[in-house]
């Protein structure tokens, strides 16, 4: 049964199939945040996104402010480093603090505990869309909804191409995670300031804030803040709209379906539809540099799980190290598992000295209680991942026909159009890891340079 929405709300205009239901488990929603001392070193990775690596452009011994750039590229597809901290370089060295399995290499700053700001910061003259970008760049801002991508790469499409809408995207719907409805309730006015400069340097007539129906407060605030400020016209097309509490309802392909009926095709992307979707914090940290000058340096953090004493969210430095967080918040017990991000999608860490980094919005520290080792048996045929895709694929056949070494079934069975989600994996009876044979085959199709 739906829930009473408010006023002004809209439904939404397509419906998937599939999906699942798991424990929301929203502890931290409607907390406090509670803000990290600064820490006494931060380590920050010259790639904190999906594309090309910065270079460092600061040396062992150097003084730096918060706020000042520390590794660039001349890339298209890459995001700047900035300091976290005010202090002096420490090291620069090659490692892995991310758990992504790849060494890049780690700036290291001491910090003077000053919070300095550099003198460098300033606010950002935007007079076209070519400014408005390059701002976006400045500011360090990625998918913060774990993507990572380059928010200015993605935001400089193609010629030819045109956005008529931007979807942002408000679902969060991976257990837990409560940052995106925070920012919807507290941060309203620096997102908004994000969404419209977004709309207008884009030249983008349409916004829909797409949000699940588990989130009627954010609903509220957001209705009430775009009838009351007349100063911005660009509201009149602005639309929330809602839709069932139910994962994997952010999956970007997904949330275009539901919230405008297009789809994406196989191998597309939203902007080859006419839409553009961008996570809500993502829109918050380019309100905020816009206003400021000051790019993205911390992430608020939802810190949950059965070892954590009390969940909390907590604003963190990004490149303090998970140890140090945990250690903030307090543990229990000893966690047997810890991820970042959300259950369904997170990354388990190997390590606890790994490093917060920009598109971290979830540290989560488990005992065995949460989560479930059972030995992988036979399929039992049971078609309960058939019915659960979201993307309407057939994992039990493309599993089967990738341990045969059928490629040309797998491609027929269309796995590039599988989105990861785990809602496979979740449902089999059989703990069969289904997610892993889809990305297992999507692997080898790319190798085959196949995208049928
Ligand atoms: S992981 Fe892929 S195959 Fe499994 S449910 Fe999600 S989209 Fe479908
Ligand atoms: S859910 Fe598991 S057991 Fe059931 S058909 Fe799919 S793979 Fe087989």
């Amino acid at each position: 049964m739906r829930v009473k929405l408010p006023d002004g709300v809209k439904d939404q205009v397509a419906h998937i199939k599939g999906g699942i239901h798991p424990d929301y488990n929203k502890n931290t929603h409607n907390s406090e945040p509670v803000t990290m001392p600064s820490p006494k070193t931060v380590r920050l990775p010259v790639s904190m996104h999906i594309g090309t690596a910065c270079e460092p452009i600061v040396k062992v011994r150097d003084k730096v402010g918060l706020g000042q750039v520390i590794a660039d590229s001349t890339s298209r597809i890459s995001s700047p480093i900035h300091a976290t901290v005010s202090g002096t370089v420490k090291s620069i060295r090659e490692g892995d603090v991310t758990s992504s399995g790849s060494k890049v290499q780690i700036i290291e700053i001491e910090s003077d505990g000053e919070m300095r700001p550099y003198e460098g910061l300033k606010v950002s003259e935007i007079r076209s869309k070519e400014d408005f970008i390059k701002a976006v760049r400045d500011s360090g801002v990625v998918g913060l909804g774990g993507a990572g991508f380059p928010t200015s790469a993605k935001l400089d499409t193609p010629p030819g191409i045109t956005i008529d809408t931007l979807v942002v995207n408000g679902a969060e719907c991976e257990p837990y995670i409560t940052v995106d409805d925070y920012a919807m309730n507290n941060d309203i006015e620096p997102f908004f300031i994000g969404l419209t400069n977004t709309m207008k340097w884009l030249n983008i007539d349409r916004a829909i804030i797409g949000i699940e129906d588990n989130k009627v407060e954010a609903m509220e605030n957001l209705l009430s803040y775009i009838k009351k400020d007349p100063a911005l016209d660009i509201n009149k097309n602005i639309d929330v709209v809602s839709f069932k509490a139910q994962y994997p309802q952010g999956a970007e392909k997904i949330i275009i379906y539901q919230t405008t009926g297009r789809k994406v095709p196989v191998g597309k992307l939203p902007h080859d539809v006419g839409v553009l979707v961008l996570n809500v914090n993502t829109l918050l940290e380019i309100g905020i540099f816009i206003s400021t000058g000051m790019p993205l340096l911390t992430r608020l953090i939802t810190v949950d799980g059965s070892a954590v004493r009390t969940p909390m969210n907590v604003l963190v430095p990004i490149g303090t190290s998970i140890a140090e967080v945990l250690d903030f918040v307090g543990l229990r017990e000893n966690p047997s598992l810890v991820i970042m991000g959300g259950p369904m999608m997170g990354v388990a860490v190997s390590s606890l000295d790994k490093t917060i980094i920009k598109q971290n919005n979830a540290l989560l520290a488990l005992t065995q209680k949460d989560y479930s080792l059972a030995d992988e048996s036979e399929c039992i045929r049971c078609a309960h991942c058939i019915d659960h895709c979201p993307m309407h694929l057939q994992p039990t056949s493309i599993m089967k026909a990738l341990k045969k070494d059928e490629m040309d079934k797998v491609m027929d069975l269309q796995v590039m159009a599988c989105i990861e989600c785990g809602c496979c994996d979740y449902v089999c009876p059989a703990k069969i890891p289904l997610v892993h044979y889809m990305r297992s085959a999507k692997t080898k199709v790319r190798e085959l340079g196949g995208h049928k």
